[in-house]
């Protein structure tokens, strides 16, 4: 298979999804090598602990550093990307998945309670492995596997031969363009008294990517101004709509 990812867990069951759709398909074909363990696997203790309770005090409980450790020594192999997700960690977009995408080897170390100890970032980082320690956005989750499976998703879609037409890949939000992806209609035409744009029926080819790509404009102005902000001088032309 081109790509590996790993997703280490105390709840496999939770992965499950990843048997489903896309990327469970791509697991089937064989482009994609995805496993999921159980974190607990490498507990040593009859009750398979994998937290305590937190140095220097406060609520809850913290994920050990050595069973972390044990089982990202066994899943991790050299040149693999190592990814932590966390509330804490910069803020996970279009951009990393594009990166990650061309990455041979992912493995997902997903935490629970408080959090993993912080030397098992420390100490794959100082191994020289790339750890990135990445939040899907700002609010907290209970653990770090929809976190996992949201990246997994957003990368596997970027892999060759996952998405069923790659040209579906090439004007959406967050593409090059850096714009928002214009409004989108199928049949019918008309549906609770509300007509599809007359152009898109046109069959004007030309007239229609203009239509387009004035919408886009208009709607990235609207709801993401700042995306607007971020384009360099080249990205905007003449014959753009006045924003
Ligand atoms: N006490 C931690 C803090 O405030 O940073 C939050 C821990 S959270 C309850 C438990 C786990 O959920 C984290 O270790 C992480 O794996 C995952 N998690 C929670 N929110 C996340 C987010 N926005 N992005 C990625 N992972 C998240």
């Amino acid at each position: 298979p081109d790509v590996r990812i790993d997703v280490v867990t105390i709840f496999p069951e939770y992965l499950a999804a990843l048997d489903l759709s896309l990327v469970g398909k791509a697991r089937q074909r064989g482009l994609l090598d995805l496993r999921v363990h159980d974190l607990r696997d490498w507990t040593t203790d009859r009750h398979r602990t994998v937290d305590d309770t937190p140095f220097g005090g406060g609520a809850g409980m913290v994920m050990r550093p050595d069973v972390w450790g044990r089982a990202l020594d066994e899943v991790l192999g050299a040149g693999a990307t190592l990814i932590l997700p966390t509330p804490s960690g910069e803020v996970f977009t279009q951009r990393h998945a594009d990166e990650l995408a061309t990455a041979e080897h992912l493995v997902f170390a997903c935490g629970r309670y408080e959090g993993i100890d912080a030397r098992v970032a420390e100490h794959y980082r100082a191994t020289g492995l790339d750890v990135r320690e990445l939040s899907i956005g700002d609010y907290v989750l209970n653990g770090g596997e929809v976190a996992a499976l949201v990246m997994i998703e957003a990368v596997g879609r970027l892999v060759p031969g996952m998405v069923g037409n790659p040209e579906s890949l090439v004007e959406e939000s967050h593409g090059a363009a850096g714009l928002l992806e214009y409004p989108v209609y199928t049949k019918p035409p008309r549906w609770q008294e509300i007509d599809v744009p007359d152009l898109l029926l046109s069959g004007h080819h030309a007239r229609i990517d203009r239509w387009r790509r004035d919408e886009a404009l208009r709607r990235t102005a609207g709801r993401r101004p700042e995306m607007i902000a971020a384009l360099d001088g080249t990205a905007l032309d003449k014959h753009d709509v006045a924003l």
